[in-house]
């Protein structure tokens, strides 16, 4: 599938200042397209989390413009931006409000003032989806944080936004978790819906985005695709980023000659077909 060339959302010269006067975003632009998966990477307090809570119109930027499918954002019409932007916050607590999983999830579609069954297919859909069917009736306070994230996680599908931001969903999930928010991101690209994660993972962003941006003191550093950011050492050291290890491993095979020059396989699959010598 291809990028559509339909710009979701713009952002122009946006600066976010905390009360405190710690400027988390200086001068930031970007475009946002359908149908991308980018990853958002960068040290502990690049603005990775400030940057999406502008993007959601949880926070007003301090000046710069905002524009979500060709309207520009302002206090009047911010509902625009909330309905075309789902969050999923670092914190699983900033987002839990309901005293049980169901009616924790079914409070957005409700909210959208969906006929009842459409709430209740999606609820269903989004807790099947985040392996959370059993959990219906428990209140998500007494969760483990790994289940108060997958019950955040599937907050947002019900909602079934345009974009879906996810600051570091990662961090807290096992690793049976993670396999299976792949599968999810994997239907979401499937149903064109644009997916932008921000983590320290860069093993998972070099195999699944398709476009990154890399934060460091509120600044966006670079953007462009996986192999061209982390093929350069000069920005990964800026930015505190490891190498992914399919990617080092992509350059030790190359300097053994057992790889060509110009593949750069993301997966161990991808490796065994550019392999000299391996199936084709
Ligand atoms: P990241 O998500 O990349 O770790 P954040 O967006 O959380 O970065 O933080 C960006 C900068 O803003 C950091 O310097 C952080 O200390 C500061 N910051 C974050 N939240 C607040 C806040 N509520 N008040 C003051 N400063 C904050
Ligand atoms: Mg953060």
């Amino acid at each position: 599938m291809s990028i559509d060339t339909e710009c979701l959302l713009s952002l122009n010269n946006i600066t976010y200042t905390y009360d405190d006067g710690t400027v988390a975003l200086a001068d930031v632009s970007l475009d946002i397209y359908a149908g991308q998966r980018i990853a958002v990477v960068g040290p502990n307090g690049a603005g990775k989390s400030t940057l999406f809570l502008t993007m959601n119109g949880v926070l007003t930027p301090d000046c710069g413009v905002i524009t979500c499918k060709g309207t520009t954002i302002e206090k009047k019409n911010r509902k625009l931006l909330r309905q075309t932007v789902g969050i999923v916050f670092q914190e699983a607590d900033d987002q839990m409000i309901a005293s049980t999983v169901l009616g924790e999830v079914s409070f957005g579609p409700m909210n959208l003032k969906l006929p009842i069954a459409e709430v209740r297919a999606r609820t269903d859909e989004a807790l099947a989806y985040m392996n959370l069917t059993g959990f219906k009736d428990r209140p998500p306070h007494y969760l483990s944080g790994g289940e108060k994230k997958r019950v955040s996680i599937a907050d947002v599908l019900a909602m079934k936004s345009d974009i879906i931001l996810m600051d570091e969903p990662t961090a807290a999930l096992d690793g049976k978790n993670q396999s299976m928010l792949e599968d999810v991101l994997e239907r979401l690209w499937q149903e064109r819906k644009t997916i932008m994660i921000s983590t320290h993972d860069v093993d998972f962003a070099y195999r699944w985005a398709d476009w990154m941006i890399v934060l460091c003191d509120g600044h966006i550093l670079a953007v462009g695709d996986p192999v061209t950011v982390f093929l350069n050492d000069e920005l990964l050291q800026k930015a505190s980023l490891k190498k992914p290890i399919m990617l080092e491993m992509t350059e030790y095979l190359k300097e053994k000659g057992l790889l060509e020059s110009g593949v750069f396989p993301r997966t161990p699959g991808e490796y065994i077909k550019n392999h000299r010598g391996g199936e084709r």
